[in-house]
């Protein structure tokens, strides 16, 4: 299929709509983006590349990384991570504290800011060098040793990230945090901070496509099953209190950032990545939204 055509087509329609969607501020940094940036890149599992616009410039990749997180504790814990964690759509915003009381401190899925922070502390409590092996793990699925945290982002967040320590003492106080907060919290503003270009996004993600087995090496990142229930969640859970309708519109598991980033996979043919920085207002990039439910109405196949 020719993708390229089908990006310069997509981009054609979409700009002759206004984009309303607004760059998140209540991370400073992040509103230093331009918002007229646009890029796309999709990877297919033989390896074979297609892109548009601003592809190669990095960006923030935000939440996309709490599913790469989950899939390193996930590999360590096993079945027990779910004894920590739910499985369950939250129907509330990324950062919202609202179940959190009636849950005792158990967050509804991973992908929510709780869950990413209950994910961190897992993390935080087994690997050695923390942030160095997690990027370590990041940099040897992506095939690209470039991949980093950005110190400025991740300073920008923890001087305005009262929501996320609101949320890691809810948890600390029902008992399921465990390791000292400030340390998890470290942890976590870090995960935020990574910064992808749409190519490297498409790429590090490609593994899920291709049901758990790293197409750039041959090796298996995780089992067959366990690469199942990630996407699950993705679909499920990927875009927050908007997952119903990016699956109904879009019909890919994924996730969102709120960077303006979208990855999403089709099993067994390809990983796209989207960046468009302007947010809706459920926190998810609205042309990176719109572009993917035209590019699988224009190329027909979806997982449903
Ligand atoms: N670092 C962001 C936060 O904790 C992540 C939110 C997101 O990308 O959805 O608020």
């Amino acid at each position: 299929m020719n993708y390229n055509k089908i990006f310069s087509k997509i981009s054609r329609q979409l700009n002759k709509t206004e984009d309303t969607g607004e760059v998140a501020t209540y991370i400073p940094e992040l509103g230093n983006v331009d918002p007229t940036k646009f890029g796309v890149h999709l990877t297919t599992i033989n390896q074979q590349h297609y892109h548009f616009g601003d592809s190669e410039e990095k960006f923030s990749i935000q939440s996309i990384a709490k599913v790469l997180a989950l899939v390193l504790a996930y590999k360590q814990e096993g079945e027990k991570l779910w004894e920590r964690v739910g499985v369950e759509p939250s129907g509330t915003s990324f950062n919202s504290l609202f179940q959190l009381e009636f849950s005792k401190g158990i967050p509804r899925n991973p992908l929510i800011n709780s869950g990413a922070l209950v994910i961190s502390d897992i993390l935080v409590g087994y690997l050695k060098n923390p942030k160095n092996d997690f990027i370590a793990f990041v940099r040897s699925i992506s095939g690209n040793s470039d991949i980093d945290y950005c110190s400025r982002i991740a300073e920008s967040e923890k001087l305005t990230g009262f929501r996320n320590a609101a949320l890691i003492n809810l948890m600390k106080s029902f008992g399921n945090i465990k390791n000292d907060i400030d340390v998890v919290l470290d942890f976590y503003f870090n995960l935020c901070s990574i910064e992808m270009t749409c190519k490297e996004l498409s790429q590090t993600f490609l593994f899920l496509a291709a049901y758990g087995v790293n197409p750039h090496t041959n090796e298996r990142v995780i089992s067959i099953s366990k690469s199942k229930r990630v996407n699950a969640i993705m679909q499920t859970c990927g875009f927050y209190d908007e997952a119903g309708e990016f699956t109904f519109k879009v019909g890919l598991p994924g996730k969102s950032g709120v960077g303006g980033g979208i990855v999403a996979i089709l099993p067994q043919k390809y990983s796209i990545a989207v960046w468009s920085p302007r947010l809706n207002k459920k926190g998810n990039s609205s042309k990176g939204i719109k572009f993917l439910e035209l590019f699988t109405t224009e190329t027909e196949i979806s997982i449903f």
